[in-house]
């Protein structure tokens, strides 16, 4: 794959991105992202935008934000030389380590940002979703820590799928409601949390897991996120000397993929490339590559890449990573594909497992089944790009993979 290159009106665009000029007040990036919601739900975000404007970069607020990702969530994260992987590929391969933090992944980063702004801004409970359970266990942590009762809607089809998580969730206090409407999985989680929050506005808190849904939750999700690329830049600097040629990261509604690149975005000659999953092959429905192969539409309260059938219908997903198995994105990478500054690739489940195993094998390292995506992506380009600096988001931990592995383990 060639590199594109971005015309001067895109450059336009990325400095008014890097200026924060975008989004802009209606939350749009470009033509992506706003807020597509019911009326009822426009107070509430209203408040939430004047909040994070009132408490996100308020010295008090990030102090104590700082200290709790440091003393109770575990960053700084480290930055690994992968040093057999970087013999085998002909490159030099660095992996930032969000298998490391708290509850394994990065949406504790994520969580624990928008739970401390809950209690800031006096919420008396929270409400989150989840799909595979990770973000919900990560909301349900971060809530027992800060002191806030947490109701986690999850589809009745991930219940049944994902039990171990959802007894992490009812151990650390959380509250677990089965969603029985719509697809029954991550897609109607959502809603339903956005109903409980528009029923209940002004004590309810929505932790929403990804950077999705309507403005301002893709900015603020990004905002807690970049943490991820600002230590892996600077660890990079320091560790290898130079900043690296690409940056690959696994893209589901994007949040991690985000955090990772914002802080390289600027740096124009540093490729960036997400990765999507793939899944079983390139027909709709058996994957969740959706800036590879969607197209716009509303989903969730935005304006974004979408998987959808001509008549407009939402189409289901398939991935063997519960994590990337959804049918939207975050408009920001929708906006970032658009000027040309990110190149959205996929990879497929088996070569996802394959990928796996060689990380284990060569490091010691068992990664999510999402973040193998990105080593795939990675993988490809060092063949292309001999001799390289790669960084690799490593996303999270396979612990919760195991069932899934286990059972192609045994299969094989
Ligand atoms: C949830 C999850 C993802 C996908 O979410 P993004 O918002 O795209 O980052 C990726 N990796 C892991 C380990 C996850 O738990």
């Amino acid at each position: 794959m060639k590199r594109k290159t971005m015309n001067d009106k895109n450059k336009i665009f990325l400095k008014q991105l890097l200026n924060r000029e975008i989004p802009d007040q209606n939350g749009r990036f470009g033509k992506f992202g706003g807020q597509y919601a019911p009326e009822t739900l426009m107070p509430a975000l209203k408040k939430l935008d004047e909040s994070i404007r009132q408490y996100l970069n308020d010295e008090s607020f990030q102090k104590e934000l700082v200290e709790e990702l440091h003393q109770w969530a575990g960053r700084p994260t480290g930055l690994t030389s992968a040093k057999t992987i970087s013999k085998l590929w002909g490159a030099q391969v660095y992996l930032k380590r969000e298998d490391l933090t708290h509850t394994g992944a990065h949406k504790i980063n994520n969580a624990l940002g928008q739970a401390l702004l809950a209690k800031k801004i006096g919420a008396k409970r929270v409400v989150a979703e989840t799909g595979a359970g990770q973000h919900g266990v990560a909301s349900a942590a971060a809530c027992a820590r800060i002191g806030i009762p947490c109701t986690v809607y999850m589809g009745a089809v991930d219940i049944a799928r994902q039990a171990p998580n959802v007894d992490r969730m009812k151990q650390l206090g959380a509250e677990v409601v089965s969603v029985t409407a719509g697809d029954q999985t991550l897609r109607a989680a959502i809603d339903e949390a956005f109903r409980d929050w528009v029923s209940n506005p002004d004590d309810t808190y929505y932790i929403i897991g990804s950077v999705v849904g309507p403005h301002p939750y893709p900015f603020l999700v990004r905002e807690l996120q970049s943490i991820i690329g600002k230590e892996a830049r600077e660890q990079l600097l320091s560790q290898h000397g130079a900043l690296p040629n690409a940056v690959f990261a696994c893209v589901g509604g994007g949040s991690n993929a985000i955090g990772i690149f914002h802080a390289f975005l600027g740096d124009e000659e540093v490729e960036l490339i997400g990765v999507e999953a793939g899944g079983k092959s390139q027909n709709l429905g058996d994957n969740a590559a959706t800036l590879a192969s969607g197209k716009p539409g509303i989903l969730h309260g935005s304006y974004s890449m979408l998987l959808h059938d001509n008549d407009g219908l939402i189409q289901e997903t398939h991935s063997v990573s519960a994590g990337l198995d959804y049918p939207g994105v975050g408009p920001e990478h929708a906006f970032l594909q658009s000027i040309g500054r990110v190149s959205y690739i996929s990879a497929q489940d088996s070569e996802a497992l394959k990928q796996v195993k060689e990380c284990c094998s060569s490091e010691g390292i068992l990664p999510a089944l999402e973040s193998a995506h990105a080593f795939v992506g990675a993988k490809k380009w060092a063949q292309n790009n001999p001799g390289k600096t790669l960084l690799i988001g490593l996303s999270g931990r396979g612990d919760k993979d195991m069932p899934t592995l286990s059972k192609v383990m045994h299969d094989e």
